[in-house]
């Protein structure tokens, strides 16, 4: 299986930085509601703006398009970012 680029939907960058694996207890219903990182269990760390971006939007799981995950990045992900570099 070809695996896709990385590619910061902020930043347009393509070089990775960490990659970081969540470990956290299943999200309940509410709290996936509230927040959509609460889901996400795969993140990688862009080295040139050092966002934290969910893997499934760096890389772009289920074959969606650099469009959509720029969508996705800036509706659910981008203003939630920064309380989670700290946890
Ligand atoms: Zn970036």
């Amino acid at each position: 299986m070809e695996e896709e680029k990385f590619i910061c939907p902020e930043c347009g960058s393509e070089e990775p930085g960490f990659a970081e694996m969540v470990s956290m207890p299943e999200p309940t219903e509410k709290q996936a509601d509230k927040d959509p990182w609460s889901s996400i269990l795969q993140q990688t760390e862009c080295s040139i703006c050092n966002c934290i971006i969910p893997n499934h939007i760096a890389y772009r799981w289920e074959n969606i398009s650099i469009e959509e995950a720029n969508e996705q990045w800036n509706k659910l992900y981008k203003k939630n970012n920064h309380h989670r570099k700290f946890d």
